[in-house]
């Protein structure tokens, strides 16, 4: 079985869980969103199924996210905007993110030391974790070395809009 057609699968059963069905234009989508890996928002997402063709409602994108969102497959980001990004989850691969604040750039890490940190200051403080998206926002090194300088330290220039986030 190809990937993809086994996240359908994995989709499908828990929709089934759900008392919901896997209809085409879900099926769709989660075509759409694990045969790329990039961080889109869901606007992005309902103009590339329009781009293929691909009759959907803007409600039903939101609603099946939500719903891949609540079966762990896609996770929501904050990339240094007022607004979600989504991205699937492969595996048990969880990461963080360098967010380029200058191209809005994004270069995933994990670091397992940063990680057990993490879970031992939750244990200390007796915080029983459920999410967490580390997020640093800087100047990547291709953008340093244009000279590219931040407009604001805490966010992503608004010039990407055409531009998918990887
Ligand atoms: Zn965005
Ligand atoms: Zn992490
Ligand atoms: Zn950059
Ligand atoms: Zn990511």
């Amino acid at each position: 079985m190809v990937a993809v057609d086994r996240e359908i699968t994995k989709f499908q059963n828990f929709l089934q869980q759900q008392g919901l069905k896997l209809t085409g234009e879900r099926t769709a989508l989660v075509r759409e969103i694990f045969s790329t890996h990039y961080h889109f928002e869901a606007d992005e997402l309902l103009f590339k199924m329009k781009e293929k063709n691909v009759k959907i409602s803007r409600a039903t994108v939101y609603r099946t996210l939500e719903l891949l969102v609540k079966s762990g497959m896609v996770r929501r980001v904050h990339l240094g905007e007022d607004h979600y990004h989504y991205e699937h989850v492969s595996g048990n691969s969880h990461h963080d993110h360098l967010i380029c604040t200058t191209c809005g750039g994004v270069i995933e890490f994990h670091d397992e030391v940063l990680e057990q940190r993490q879970r031992e200051i939750c244990e200390r403080k007796k915080f029983t974790p459920t999410f967490h998206n580390l997020q640093i926002l800087g100047v990547c090194d291709p953008c340093r070395r244009k000279g590219e300088t931040p407009d604001a330290p805490d966010r992503v220039r608004m010039i990407h809009q055409t531009k998918l986030r990887k």
